[in-house]
């Protein structure tokens, strides 16, 4: 899916120094992300843990740009987050990340291949083209059979596959996902892991997630741990 040039030098995904994250309430600060630096190669797996309230999801947040750091740098396959404008994070969003959440923010009443093809189609693509490309995507995760089943007649682990579908429909570079098996049994867990991997492995997709579950933590090719709003380890 990828026309990128092959590269014998690995490139960098993820680079972020000395970021600093505060919520305020009124006058009291609530630190949240305290100095925290470290790097990421392309086409990596990379598993995030920590206590709850540890920042976690702050920090997916930010790579997301949903919410900004209040200092340091972070770029991501060269989009320098810290100091854009609205227009190039839309731009951001649109082309380099995929995000994938927990309770799968699909649209309720809306097939699995209109749920993939709608934000291609939004961003101005045709609805042919749009189709097309969704139908390829929910291929890739296994679910052509359900797509025209709307989530509610879907298992969880298949409306995730169907988020997944939809991260990946336009071709991003990272995949963001925060505890995307987090509502999920066993046995869907251990797929949608697979599909993650099959992202990096076949179609060059880094992919960044943070999970609860030990097992999935220590999977994948770097494992991160945050603890009161800094990292661990590498
Ligand atoms: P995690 O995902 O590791 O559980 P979060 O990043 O969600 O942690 O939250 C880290 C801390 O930041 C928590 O103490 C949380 O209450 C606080 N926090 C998160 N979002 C906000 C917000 N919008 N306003 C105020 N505090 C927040
Ligand atoms: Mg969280």
């Amino acid at each position: 899916m990828s026309n990128e040039k092959k590269e014998s030098v690995s490139k960098s995904a993820i680079q972020i120094q000395h970021v600093n994250k505060t919520f305020y309430q009124g006058e009291v600060a609530f630190p949240v992300l305290n100095d925290v630096s470290f790097e990421i190669e392309e086409k990596k797996l990379v598993t995030l843990m920590g206590p709850s309230g540890s920042g976690k999801s702050t920090l997916l947040n930010i790579l997301s740009a949903i919410e900004s750091a209040n200092s340091g740098q972070i770029t991501v396959f060269g989009n320098k987050l810290f100091g854009a404008n609205e227009k190039e994070l839309t731009i951001y969003r649109r082309k380099t990340i995929g995000i994938v959440f927990q309770f799968f923010h699909l649209f309720p009443y809306l097939s699995a291949i209109d749920n993939v093809s709608l934000p291609l189609y939004l961003s101005g693509i045709s609805k042919s083209v749009a189709e097309a490309k969704a139908k390829e995507a929910l291929s890739l995760v296994g679910l052509s059979h359900r797509k025209d089943f709307t989530p509610k007649e879907m298992s969880g682990g298949e409306k995730q596959r169907v988020s997944i579908a939809r991260a990946i429909v336009h071709q991003p570079k990272l995949i963001l996902a925060d505890e995307p098996t987090g509502n999920l049994d066993s046995g869907s867990s251990e797929m949608i892991m697979k599909l993650f991997n099959r992202c990096v492995k076949e179609l060059g997709i880094s992919v960044f997630l943070v999970t609860h579950n030990e097992q999935i933590g220590e999977s994948g090719d770097i494992n991160l741990r945050m603890l009161d709003g800094k990292i661990q380890n590498k």
